[in-house]
């Protein structure tokens, strides 16, 4: 399942109980929400390539140690004219493990000289893997980039056999290394959130819910404090997708997200305000139409031509992966949507 076309032709082809010939266009066709188009650019995502020091089950990157692929500098150079002429006001850093690129640092420091926010989502592990990157939550506190972490529950089992053996015990060491230096402190403006997904084939709890019970259990075993728990949807792309698939359970999943359709969450999607940049430079509606090859429908596909008018005309390309994000309270980079 690693071939993207082989993906996007399993998930459009595949029978699913009841909705044979339903697709994702039909149910925003319902609730007049099609053709999706985009609002703008407010976040403007960066994958910046493949390689990371983890191998997670459900990663819809398929990154790895083994994975080579990472943006070049020239294509980030294209990325900072692109941002510029987006007017963005976010940049969101994400791979892989983006800190392993070894121009990381210098974009970072590129991106704040421009004025804009920056997320980094950092996998924790990354920051105690090499000493090479102890410094990070000093780093990031320099450049006051948000952070976002994946932390699949607050313990050592669960985390483990989502992530790999020992993620945990190093998440929680990265952890106090952040708060450390303030962040996710009250009063000092560091950011530090957290991202839950599930570990099966089911939807997220209530994220409110889930956010009060990780700050409690985080708190009283390990004197961890962090802002706010993201939950997010796991999607059928990738690692994922073969998971679903290997264990049979790809049409009872699908059939879920399919009958939990929330047209709130429908008409807040992610893409109508992000744009998402692979690690070779070419434009997608989001990170999960990038892994499964589904550029823009524009002709400014590469960040080299990039042309905000054209962009902000195009049609947002969606398949049925896309019902992940409007199932229940809805799911995005940023948790929730309702
Ligand atoms: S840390 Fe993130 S990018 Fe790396 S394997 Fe896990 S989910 Fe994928
Ligand atoms: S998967 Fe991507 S294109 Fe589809 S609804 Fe979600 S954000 Fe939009």
């Amino acid at each position: 399942m690693a071939k993207s076309k082989a993906q996007v032709h399993h998930l459009e082809a595949a029978p699913i109980n009841g909705f044979k010939h339903l697709t994702f266009k039909d149910k925003l066709k319902e609730i007049g929400a099609f053709p999706l188009r985009p609002s703008g650019i407010d976040v403007f995502q960066i994958n910046m390539g493949k390689m990371c020091n983890q191998v997670c089950k459900h990663c819809h990157v398929d990154a790895g140690p083994d994975r080579k692929e990472i943006m070049t500098r020239e294509v980030m150079e294209f990325c900072l004219k692109a941002i510029k002429d987006s007017g963005a006001k976010v940049v969101d850093l994400t791979g892989g493990a983006p800190e392993m690129n070894p121009n990381f640092r210098w974009l970072v420091q590129e991106i704040a000289a421009l004025g804009r926010d920056i997320i980094v989502r950092c996998n924790l592990t990354i920051i105690v893997a090499n000493p090479k990157y102890y410094d990070l939550p000093e780093f990031f506190k320099k450049h006051r980039c948000e952070v976002v972490s994946s932390l699949p529950y607050f313990t050592a089992h669960k985390t483990d056999a989502q992530r790999g053996t020992g993620v945990f015990d190093k998440s929680i060491q990265a952890l106090k290394m952040l708060n450390a230096v303030g962040y996710g402190m009250p009063e000092s403006g560091l950011k530090l959130n957290l991202v839950y997904n599930p570990s099966g084939a089911f939807l997220p709890a209530d994220q409110q819910s889930l956010q009060i019970q990780f700050k409690k259990k985080l708190k009283e075993l390990y004197d961890i404090d962090f802002n706010e728990l993201f939950t997010l949807t796991n999607l059928p792309v990738s690692r994922f997708l073969d998971y679903l698939i290997n264990s049979g359970n790809y049409e009872s999943y699908m059939e879920k997200l399919i009958t939990s359709f929330n047209p709130s969450a429908a008409r807040n999607v992610m893409c109508k305000n992000t744009l998402s940049v692979s690690w070779e430079g070419y434009l997608y509606d989001c990170d999960f139409n990038q892994m499964l090859d589904l550029p823009v429908a524009s002709d400014s596909v590469h960040v080299r031509d990039f042309n905000l008018g054209k962009l902000l005309n195009r049609e947002i390309i969606t398949k049925k992966h896309c019902f992940g994000c409007t199932a229940g309270a809805g799911s995005s980079c940023g948790g929730s949507t309702t």
